[in-house]
């Protein structure tokens, strides 16, 4: 039989891949995120990441950038360095972008040999070559718009061929792109693996800062040890079901959905 284009993640597969630690487990062996993001013009993307980061279950969660006092005040339990990223210490996953503004760090972040999540900002100097040329995986979370930059095309263009446009992201970055929207998809640098479709999305995510908590989640299922085509779609489909959480019928905001997370996570296990 030829392998289908599509496939949807079943509550069942994402029972098994939630971490579960282990009776002998510490921190750093549950995963140490690394989070750059925020600005002084975006200080909450930053504390959206790393909230994303700690209920999606991290063991620790380093962040690196100018917002560490919003951070703190939201989560005394981050570990704030001043930065380079390169100087954080030892983390087992990345997460680059959110509210970033003007990209510095994304070189640093891309020569590390961890697992790399790229989003928003850190999208915008990204060069295929040097992602391509990356010892460890790498994963893209674009929306339509982001997408179509790196794609050099109109996002009408990506919104009207989701399917084809991930696909050749993935191809071209050689890295793992989450398509945000709508329909979120999930594609695998390797051509042969279907794309995930997933099932849990609503639109009362399309409210400002849902995003960067979807990028500290599926980093923390990284660094946790996750495929990156699972920590990815696993993330997406979490973040879809602690949104209907918050949401019921009506209006949320970005951070109830982080907080919704341990929710969400109970009803997939
Ligand atoms: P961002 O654009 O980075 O703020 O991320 C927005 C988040 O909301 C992503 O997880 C999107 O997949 C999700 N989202 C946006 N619009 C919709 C929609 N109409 N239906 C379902 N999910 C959506
Ligand atoms: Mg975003």
């Amino acid at each position: 039989l030829p392998t289908p284009e599509l496939e949807a993640l079943q509550h069942a597969d994402v029972a098994r891949l939630l971490p579960v630690p282990a009776a002998e487990s510490d921190k750093y062996r549950r995963g140490v995120v690394g989070v750059v993001a925020g600005s002084a013009r975006y200080p909450g993307a930053a504390v959206l990441a790393v909230a994303g980061a700690l209920r999606g279950g991290a063991g620790a969660v380093r962040y690196v950038g100018p917002a560490g006092d919003a951070v703190l005040a939201r989560y005394p339990e981050t570990l704030v360095h001043p930065g380079p990223p390169g100087r954080a210490g030892r983390v087992q996953a990345w997460v680059i972008g959110p509210g970033l503004a003007d990209t510095p760090g994304v070189e640093d972040v891309l020569a590390s040999d961890v697992p790399v999540l790229v989003d928003a900002d850190g999208l915008r100097p990204l060069d295929p070559a040097a992602v391509r040329a990356r010892p460890a995986p790498t994963v893209l979370t674009p929306h339509a718009g982001e997408a179509a930059a790196l794609l050099g095309t109109a996002r009408e263009d990506v919104e009207a061929r989701r399917l084809e446009a991930v696909r050749e992201l993935a191809g071209r970055y050689g890295a793992t792109v989450l398509l945000k929207g709508s329909t979120t998809l999930v594609a695998d640098p390797d051509p042969d693996v279907p794309v995930r479709v997933n099932p849990t999305g609503t639109p009362w995510l399309a409210t400002a800062g849902s995003g960067d908590v979807l990028s500290g989640l599926t980093g923390s299922l990284l660094a946790a040890g996750l495929a990156p085509r699972d920590a990815a779609s696993t993330a997406a489909y979490l973040h879809g079901l602690a949104a209907r959480r918050a949401a019921r019928g009506a209006p949320l905001t970005a951070h109830e959905v982080a907080e919704a997370l341990p929710g969400a996570w109970r009803d997939a296990a």
